[in-house]
């Protein structure tokens, strides 16, 4: 059958979804999800000259290192993209009553060294420099043509979608702005248009008065159980000073950025004894204008429930943990 990589837009509710077809080659790491973890010896990333990455976009030695042999940090193009790498903008296409387009963009993976070492184990300083590829190849993807938007996300375990089970993250670099971001900004325009603030401002004000929410915080950043969580342990991590972009951060917030993940991903490892989970920026759209009404911020959703109907058929989701005890679970 002919492979399918588009963009479709749902004529009622105005929601973009992405058919992709052609990742059939794509081998299966994971057999199911309560499979024995995949051995160093097959993994993909442990030697990526092995497994034929090659062209790498990006290296960064681990702390202290010096040459290409101390790498702590590989970028190179996804083998196995959901979206075709493409330079040509595609234009939104009518296909009867329906809209499409073409499904082009860039997909690119971030790996570090260790087979082991995810998140919840790395020191502040391995972390600092992840946050510091994310942001290079943020910049770099933001210079192409068609990008409207960049999404960057770590997938932890095979219950939250991670095929290879080495630590990795992902950039995707697309020519819609997706669903959720949408409505996220969409939010955020409003209540700036009523209220003449920042709502995730107005929040933060709130939630560092009443606490019981509040898991840690140091000088630039907020991590918090949100009011609304749409899954059990749901937590998000705000900068303190108003930013639309999460590309503009600097040395000093970067620093704070990594001190705030190396907290709060060692206590999820620890309290929820390594749970899956994904991992996600939400920052304004590269190419957008008057976002100054956004407010960049960080979410991680652990996976531990699965989805039933009221959550499908609802879109309610039903969340068993209270925010608050999450907070106190989680805040030490
Ligand atoms: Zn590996
Ligand atoms: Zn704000």
């Amino acid at each position: 059958m002919k492979s399918t990589i588009e963009f479709r837009k749902d004529i009622v509710s105005g929601d973009w979804v992405l058919i992709s077809t052609d990742t059939q080659k794509k081998p299966v790491f994971f057999k199911k999800v309560e499979s024995k973890p995949l051995p160093k010896s097959k993994c993909p990333f442990d030697d990526i000259k092995k497994s034929r990455q090659e062209k790498i976009l990006l290296w960064i030695p681990r702390p202290g290192g010096k040459n290409l042999k101390d790498w702590w940090i590989q970028i190179f193009p996804n083998k196995y993209p959901v979206v075709a790498s493409s330079r040509i903008c595609p234009p939104l296409e009518k296909c009867g009553i329906h809209s499409k387009k073409t499904g082009v963009g860039f997909q690119e993976v971030i790996v570090t060294r260790s087979h082991e070492k995810h998140f919840g184990l790395m020191t502040k300083s391995e972390i600092e420099l992840i946050i510091e590829a994310y942001q290079s190849r943020f910049q770099a993807l933001s210079a192409e043509l068609c990008v409207d938007y960049i999404l960057i996300i770590h997938n932890h375990g095979s219950r939250a979608g991670a095929t290879v089970p080495h630590p990795h993250s992902q950039i995707f670099a697309i020519p819609i702005i997706p669903p959720d971001v949408r409505r996220s900004l969409d939010g955020s325009r409003k209540y700036f248009q009523e209220n003449k603030k920042c709502v995730h401002c107005a929040i933060l004000k709130s939630e560092l008065k009443e606490k019981n929410r509040i898991i840690y915080q140091n000088k630039h950043f907020v991590v918090l159980a949100p009011y609304a969580s749409r899954v059990s342990y749901e937590i998000r991590i705000f900068p303190k000073f108003h930013e639309p972009r999460f590309e503009a951060i600097d040395q000093t917030q970067r620093n704070d950025l990594a001190d705030t993940l190396k907290i709060i991903l060692s206590e999820i490892f620890k309290t929820l004894q390594n749970p899956d989970y994904n991992m996600f920026i939400h920052t304004a759209p590269p190419k957008e204008r008057n976002v100054e009404h956004y407010h960049w911020h960080l979410e991680i959703l652990p996976r531990l429930a699965t989805w039933g109907g009221l959550e499908l058929g609802a879109g309610i989701d039903v969340v068993k943990i209270s925010p608050e005890e999450t907070a106190k679970l989680l805040r030490k």
